[in-house]
């Protein structure tokens, strides 16, 4: 089973992704590009055939968006094998089951008596998932069937999303209780996660049920792999015309005979070697990726840079950076979805 996370660590970003956890250290992000017409203040050109309403939705807040951009300017991987900071233990303290617009039946679970306070505070984890749902249209999140307050203390892990334990069509949505005063980032690591169920989820790619009740048969997951005609994320075989297999076909096959032995590390004890020799392949691919956390792997370049293509605006594609933004806009639902996201993003932080 897959899990996609996005962390957070002392005002850097630590992740964790397909049960491999890396460590990143505070460093300085460098994204920056040539806008096209579309520039910060400017009006929300609608997409053919869209709804004509959309016409009518200007995006209302560029300060604020260009605030979201600002706050995830940092490395993650620049460093970070010499950081030698130990990946702290996390503990879920309630899961709610999610209905809707709602969440309910939560179940506490066993934790440390210093996480008490925060699992009791039940406005916290509420304002947190309000804040999910009033982003996202509903419509698009009906694959999240459970809704998990979790914590790893400040920093460290900020959310996370991941296949349910009981049905791999269904998905949790993870949030660390004790990182939500970072509120730029919340934004933007919620926004990345719900890229992770865009792209991920079983409209995209048809979960395989064996590997989901196999985890750990690696075995079966190489001859799952093997037998599939394109990108297996791990979920899955993704579909021919999915937004990720599209996505790894045009961006990715040039680069993953010189990712993947990177990406093995991972999997190893030599995470620092992992950690240093990935933060290498972005710097021989800078202008590649939309920061260092993008060369992670094709799922996370996809959520990373869907971020980027919610918040940031529409470049003129000088870059393969910039051109892995403009992918998204060649999908007319996804440009319609943006503006409903901003619309809401913009109605939240005023
Ligand atoms: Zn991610």
């Amino acid at each position: 089973m897959n899990k996609n996370v996005l962390w957070v660590v002392a005002g850097a970003v630590l992740l964790c992704c397909a049960l491999v956890c890396c460590i990143g250290a505070v460093g300085f992000g460098y994204y920056s590009f040539n806008a096209t017409e579309e520039s910060v203040g400017a009006t929300e050109l609608p997409p053919a055939g869209a709804d004509p309403q959309a016409a009518e939705v200007p995006l209302a807040c560029p300060a604020s968006m260009q605030e979201v951009i600002d706050a995830v300017q940092y490395s993650v991987y620049e460093d970070s094998g010499a950081s030698d900071v130990e990946e702290p233990d996390s503990y879920n303290l309630v899961t709610y089951t999610v209905n809707g617009d709602q969440i309910g039946d939560p179940q506490y679970e066993d934790s440390p008596s210093q996480y008490s306070t925060q699992q009791d505070d039940t406005d916290s984890h509420q304002l947190a998932w309000d804040l999910f749902a009033q982003l996202i249209p509903a419509d698009y999140r009906a694959v999240v069937s459970e809704y998990v307050v979790f914590s790893d203390g400040p920093s460290n892990v900020l959310a996370a999303v991941e296949q349910s334990y009981t049905d791999p069509a269904l998905w949790m949505v993870e949030v660390d209780n004790a990182d939500l005063d970072d509120t730029d980032n919340l934004y933007f690591t919620l926004i990345h996660e719900f890229g992770h169920l865009l792209t991920l989820g079983p409209s995209q790619v048809p979960p395989d049920v064996e590997v989901y009740n196999n985890p750990d048969d690696t075995d079966l997951y190489d001859s799952k792999v093997a037998a599939c005609p394109n990108y297996f994320p791990g979920e899955g075989c993704s579909l021919p015309d999915s937004y990720i297999n599209t996505f790894y076909d045009r961006f990715w096959t040039g680069l993953v005979d010189e990712w993947q032995p990177i990406d093995d590390l991972g999997y190893t004890d030599d995470l620092d070697g992992y950690y240093d020799e990935l933060y290498t392949f972005y710097e021989n691919h800078q202008d590649e990726f939309v920061d260092d956390y993008a060369a992670t792997n094709p799922s996370e370049d996809m959520a990373e840079t869907f971020a980027y293509f919610i918040f940031a605006p529409k470049p003129m594609g000088d870059t393969v950076a910039e051109q892995k933004i403009l992918f998204f806009y060649e999908y007319p639902e996804l440009v319609q979805l943006r503006a409903e996201i901003l619309q809401n993003f913009c109605q939240i932080d005023q």
